[in-house]
C-alpha cells in the first residue's frame, strides 16, 4: 500500500485502523494510537503453535528441527513478500563446529592427592572442550583462582602475579558480592559482564590456563545442577572461525569441590570468603586433570534468515533498524536407556518460538506500511550456543553496521497476560531510551521499574552482538503489571522459571497471548519511529560502547556494503 507520509506517528491512527480488520483487533489492549498497522492476534498464536509443535522437534542447531524452522521461516518472508536479503536468498550462511562429549568414552578423571576422586559425569562434575579435536590428553594441576577476575575499573585482581600457565582454574561463578562497605561493587546486585562466563573464559585463556572448572553453589545460579547435567550431553557448537578455544570447561558441584579444598587442609567456607576481598591469592590444590577426553566433532553451517523491507526515502533507504530473534532452541536430546519412551523434545515454545512468531507476525503487518528506513526481520541461529547466529552476523554484516540505526530484540515473550507496562532496560543507553519512552507512552504504556538484573540480562541474549559492535541494541521485555488478576498472572509468569530450558517450555493454547501482541507491536512501533526519525540514535556520553560506535563512520565502515 501507499506510504503515509504522516510527520507525527500519531496522526496515522485512523489511517492505519482504517486500513486493518477491526475484527482481529484484541480488545482486552487499550485502544491506542498505533504507528503500525496492528499484528494480528490470530497469525501470532499460529505460528507460535506451529514452531513449538513436536513436528519442529524443538528447532535445535544441527538438527533436521532446525533444517526446517529455516525452511519455515523463508518460505513465510517469500510468501509474505518481503525481500530476501541473505547472501543467499534469505539465508545467510553461519559456519559451525559442533563437539559432543563422549563421557563414557574418556578416561578424564580428578586426581586428589593421587588418587581417584571417582567423580561420576552428569551426578558430580560435567565438561566439555572447544578445541575441535577428536582426542584431548590432560594432566595439568589445579588451581583456586577465586572469581578468576582481573577488573581494573573495581581495582579487583584475582590472579596478581602468580603465573597460571597450563593449569586448570577453578573459580566460582559470577562475581564479588556487594558488602556494606561497598555496596555498589560489581553493579551491586545486578551481574556485570565480569561475572560472565565467556568474560572468564577469555581471561583464562589469555593468561594461558589450559582450562576452567565452575564451582556450581545452588544459591548462586539461575540454573539448577540438574538442567546443567541435562545439557552436558547435548551438542555443542562454535563459530568455525573462532580463535580462543579454551582446551577444557569444566563445571563441578559445590560438595564435590568442598573435598578438594578439605584434602589441602583448608576449610572450603573459609577460602571462599577470602574471595570475597582484594587479598585474596590464588592457592595451588593438590588436585590434577588428568586423562583423554574424547568428543564427536563435525562442521556444519547453520542460517541466520534475513528478510528486508526496504526504505522509502531515497536517502535514508540506505540506513536500516533491524528486528531480531533468534529461531534455535535445545532441540531433540538423546534416549535416556532409564526412560526410553520419555518426552526428549525441548519445545522451547517461549524461549524462542514466541519472539521467532512475533517477528513473522510483525512483518505481516510492516510490509504494507514501510518506513523511511529500511527494515531488516533477522532471525538469528544458534543463540542457545552463545549468540553465534548473532556474533556472526555483527562480524560479517549484510548492511553497514555504521549504518544500522537499531536492534531491537525479542527473546521470551510474554504469555501471561496483558500489562501496563514494558520492559525497556537497556534503552537508556543511547537514544533509544527517548523513542521508547515515547513509543510507550503513545499505547498507554509505562515504562516498567527497573529490576535487580541478577542473571545479567544486558549480556544474555543476542542484542548484546549488537551492542559490542556499537550498534545501539537492547531486548524488549514483557511488562509485570497485568491489567487484571495481578496474583494468577505473575504466579503463571514465575512458573516459567522451572520451565526454563527444560522439556517443559511447550505451547498451551489456554494462553492468553494479549501480552504478547503488545509487546511485539510496542518492538514494531519503536522500530518503525526510529525508521523515520530524522537522525540515527546515538549512545549516551560516556557510554563505553558508543566509542566502537564513533570507530565506525559510515564510510569508514569495517563492514561489507551488501
Ligand atoms: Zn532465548
Amino acid at each position: 500500500m501507499k506510504l503515509l507520509t504522516c510527520s507525527l506517528l500519531f496522526a496515522c491512527t485512523a489511517l492505519s485502523a482504517a486500513t486493518s480488520n477491526a475484527a482481529t483487533v484484541n480488545t482486552t489492549i487499550p485502544t491506542t494510537p498505533a504507528a503500525t498497522p496492528p499484528i494480528e492476534p490470530g497469525v501470532l498464536r499460529a505460528h507460535l503453535a506451529l514452531l513449538s509443535s513436536d513436528l519442529f522437534e524443538g528447532r535445535g542447531t544441527g538438527q533436521r528441527g532446525g533444517d526446517l524452522t529455516v525452511a519455515y521461516l523463508e518460505t513465510q518472508a517469500a510468501a509474505l513478500g518481503l525481500q530476501a536479503a541473505g547472501e543467499n536468498g534469505y539465508r545467510q550462511a553461519v559456519p559451525l563446529v559442533g563437539m559432543t562429549t563422549l563421557a563414557e568414552r574418556s578416561s578424564l578423571k580428578i586426581k586428589l592427592g593421587g588418587a581417584d576422586a571417582n567423580l561420576r559425569f552428569g551426578t558430580d562434575w560435567i565438561w566439555s572442550s572447544a578445541l575441535p579435536e577428536a582426542t584431548q590428553r590432560f594432566d595439568a594441576e589445579v588451581v583456586f583462582v577465586g572469581y578468576g577476575i582481573r577488573a581494573a575499573d573495581e581495582n579487583w585482581d584475582d590472579f596478581k602475579d602468580v603465573d597460571v600457565r597450563g593449569k586448570i582454574l577453578l573459580m566460582l561463578t559470577e562475581e564479588p558480592a556487594p558488602d556494606q562497605a561497598e555496596p555498589n561493587r560489581f553493579g551491586g546486585a545486578n551481574l556485570t559482564f565480569y561475572g560472565r562466563r565467556d568474560f572468564k573464559t577469555a581471561e583464562a585463556l589469555r593468561r594461558g590456563a589450559k582450562g576452567v572448572i565452575q564451582i556450581h553453589r545452588p544459591k548462586h545460579s539461575i540454573a539448577p545442577w540438574s538442567i546443567i547435567a541435562d545439557a552436558a550431553v547435548l551438542e555443542k557448537f562454535h563459530l568455525a572461525n573462532e580463535t580462543e578455544r579454551l582446551p577444557l570447561s569444566a563445571m563441578v558441584t559445590q560438595t564435590s569441590a568442598k573435598a578438594w579444598f578439605a584434602a589441602a587442609g583448608m576449610d572450603a567456607d573459609a577460602v571462599m570468603a577470602k574471595a570475597e576481598t582484594r587479598a585474596f591469592r590464588p592457592i595451588a590444590l593438590p588436585v590434577r586433570v588428568q586423562g583423554e577426553l574424547q568428543q564427536q566433532v563435525r562442521k556444519l553451517t547453520q542460517y541466520n534468515v534475513a528478510a528486508a523491507i526496504p526504505g522509502t526515502d531515497p536517502a535514508l533507504k540506505h540506513e536500516w533498524v533491524i528486528y531480531s530473534a533468534h529461531w534455535d532452541h535445545l532441540g531433540i536430546k538423546p534416549i535416556d536407556p532409564a526412560q526410553p519412551g520419555a518426552d526428549r523434545i525441548y519445545n522451547g515454545a517461549i524461549d524462542n518460538g514466541s519472539g521467532t512468531a512475533a517477528l513473522l507476525a510483525m512483518a505481516q503487518v510492516a510490509v504494507k506500511q514501510p518506513a523511511k528506513r529500511s527494515q531488516l526481520f533477522l532471525w538469528v541461529a544458534a543463540e542457545e550456543q552463545g549468540l553465534l547466529g548473532s556474533a556472526h552476523y555483527a562480524a560479517q554484516p549484510l548492511f553497514p553496521l555504521a549504518r544500522t540505526a537499531a536492534a531491537l530484540n525479542l527473546d521470551v515473550l510474554n504469555f501471561a497476560g496483558p500489562t501496563s507496562d514494558i520492559g525497556i532496560a537497556g534503552s537508556e543507553r543511547s537514544d533509544l531510551g527517548e523513542h521508547a519512552r515515547a513509543t510507550a507512552a503513545a499505547m498507554q504504556l509505562q515504562p516498567a521499574a527497573p529490576r535487580v538484573d541478577a542473571g545479567g540480562g544486558f549480556f544474555r541474549s543476542d542484542h548484546f552482538s549488537f551492542v559490542k559492535a556499537g550498534v545501539p541494541a537492547f531486548s524488549i521485555w514483557g511488562g509485570s503489571q497485568y491489567l487484571d488478576n495481578q496474583d494468577a498472572r505473575t504466579a503463571e509468569r514465575r512458573q516459567f522459571g522451572g520451565r526454563y530450558h527444560q522439556l517443559s517450555d511447550e505451547y498451551n493454547p489456554k494462553w492468553d497471548l494479549a501480552g504478547m501482541l503488545q509487546q511485539a507491536q510496542f518492538t514494531l512501533n519503536l522500530g518503525w519511529r526510529v525508521a523515520n526519525a530524522p537522525d540515527l540514535p546515538q549512545w549516551k556520553a560516556g557510554d563505553p560502547f558508543g566509542k566502537i560506535r564513533a570507530a565506525s563512520k559510515p564510510g569508514s565502515s569495517q563492514s561489507s556494503a551488501h
